[in-house]
């Protein structure tokens, strides 16, 4: 009910403006249906682009019924989708009203038509640069500083060419109408950029162990600083880290939090050494300065608590915000079945392997490891996760009745997902979390 109440209010949002500018008693008599759409476009594209900064916003109550992941799913599409309405807004003046787009020469064009050129340049170049960063070898530190600014540079220039023109917005109503419609998203990157990294600011945390997890893993323990920290998060969320800097420079990066819940004040993550930032995350001294915006996520059992029973199928560091689930589980005396299928290259790779041992005591789970490099003596599982794994593991009768979740990469998640759909596993039962956005 949610989320279908979000969706209403999206298509409130983009379709409201649109009605109002072009209803009404002081509508300009309009050229002709072309000239009428392709400025209707224009305005849709124009909402679309605003509510893309409210997506990315991380607002907890929009957020929830969806998972951020979907979010910004829906982000990226909706910006090739607000493009597309933009291309066409300007191929129609161009194919059938060519004179009305006047000079390109931006020394004599009137600086509205600049402006709106320019915006347009900028939007292409935003979804571009996104959606082929990697083919690009854009880093991505890089890549999101550059997203920013031609997100708001191409806004600020939109609503620049919109104003400029005139045409809708003449009225002083309607102009009353754009302006506060166009302050509100201006609000809104002022929530996101200002506002909010102040907020973090005086929250900080500090770092108070690093503990080493295996060969190329660590788990950073957090303390809040000069405040009680969260009350509470769901086992299996994530939040963004800011490490070693200010939460003004949008150096953070999303990790599970891999502590429970009952730990708070206390918040830990655990950190594989992948690239750029991970890799340093071995350099971080007891002491470092950290900030935390969270918690996000609905990949927790928590949220599917009338289920019977659980499977969890990770690979590698996919562990972490299922340690915190088991964690929860352990502290909570949960007797509900569990099964984890976790997969690693070999079993020395197993991140928190004497700890699960120890909560699958307590617990009624049943720890199934996958490896790829198998010792001698090894009974167990071997190679890659298969069909015919969880048919011998998990018992039949049960099987529909299950919650899956899901967390680890790529080619593991679309492989799990399709063994689980050849066994009739109903999709909503099925929970991947992807540590790529
Ligand atoms: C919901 C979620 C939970 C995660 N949980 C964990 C966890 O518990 N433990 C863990 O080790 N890793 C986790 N990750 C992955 C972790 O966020 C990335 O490995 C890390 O951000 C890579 O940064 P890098 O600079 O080291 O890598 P790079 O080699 O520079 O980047 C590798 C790729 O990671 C992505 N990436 C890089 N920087 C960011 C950023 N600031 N924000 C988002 N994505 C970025 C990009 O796709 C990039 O191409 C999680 C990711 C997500 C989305």
């Amino acid at each position: 009910m949610r989320a279908t109440g979000w969706i209403a209010l999206y298509l409130a949002i983009v379709t409201l403006p649109l009605l109002v500018l072009l209803f009404g008693d002081d509508v300009p008599p309009g050229y002709e249906f072309g000239w009428d759409l392709a400025k209707a476009l224009g305005f849709a594209a124009m909402s679309m682009f605003g509510v893309q900064f409210a997506l990315t916003a991380r607002f907890h109550a929009a957020t929830a019924p969806f998972g951020i992941d979907i979010i910004y799913f829906l982000h990226r599409y909706l910006a090739i989708a607000a493009l597309v309405l933009v291309l066409a807004h300007f191929a129609i003046f161009w194919i059938w009203y060519q004179d009305s787009l006047g000079e390109l020469n931006p020394l004599v064009a009137p600086w509205h038509m600049t402006a709106g050129r320019a915006a347009l340049l900028a939007f292409i170049a935003a979804v571009i640069t996104s959606e082929f960063r990697e083919k690009l070898h854009l880093e991505y530190g890089l890549w999101r500083f550059a997203h920013i600014v031609l997100a708001v540079g191409g806004f600020a220039l939109a609503a620049g060419h919109i104003l400029g023109v005139g045409y809708y917005t003449e009225a002083p109503l309607k102009r009353a109408l754009w302006l506060s419609f166009t302050l509100s998203w201006v609000l809104l990157i002022v929530w996101v950029r200002i506002v909010r990294p102040a907020i973090q600011q005086r929250r900080p945390y500090r770092v108070s162990e690093v503990r080493q997890e295996g060969d190329d893993a660590w788990t950073l323990v957090l303390e809040p600083e000069g405040h009680r920290g969260w009350r509470r998060f769901q086992p299996g969320q994530f939040a963004w880290l800011t490490l070693k800097a200010s939460p003004w420079l949008t150096k953070e990066h999303p990790f599970s939090l891999s502590s429970a819940p009952h730990q708070l004040p206390t918040v830990e993550m655990t950190i594989k050494d992948l690239g750029d930032f991970t890799g340093t995350i071995s350099e971080t001294k007891v002491g470092d300065r950290a900030y935390l915006d969270g918690p996000f996520g609905i990949f927790s059992y928590q949220r599917v608590p009338r289920a019977e029973g659980f499977v969890f199928i990770v690979g590698g560091v996919g562990i972490t915000p299922v340690i915190s689930m088991l964690r929860s589980m352990a502290h909570e005396g949960e007797t509900r079945p569990v099964w984890l299928f976790y997969a690693n290259p070999d079993l020395g790779s197993a991140l928190f392997k004497d700890e699960i041992d120890t909560l699958a005591r307590q617990l009624n789970v049943q720890v199934l490891h996958i490896v790829q490099e198998a010792p001698p003596d090894w009974t167990g599982h071997t190679g890659l996760l298969t069909q015919e794994m969880l048919e011998e593991e998990v018992p039949e009768e049960l099987r529909q009745k299950l919650h899956y979740f899901l967390c680890g990469p790529p080619p593991m998640l679309e492989a799990a997902e399709a063994h689980l759909t050849a066994l009739t596993v109903p999709r909503r039962h099925i929970h991947a979390e992807i540590f790529n956005l």
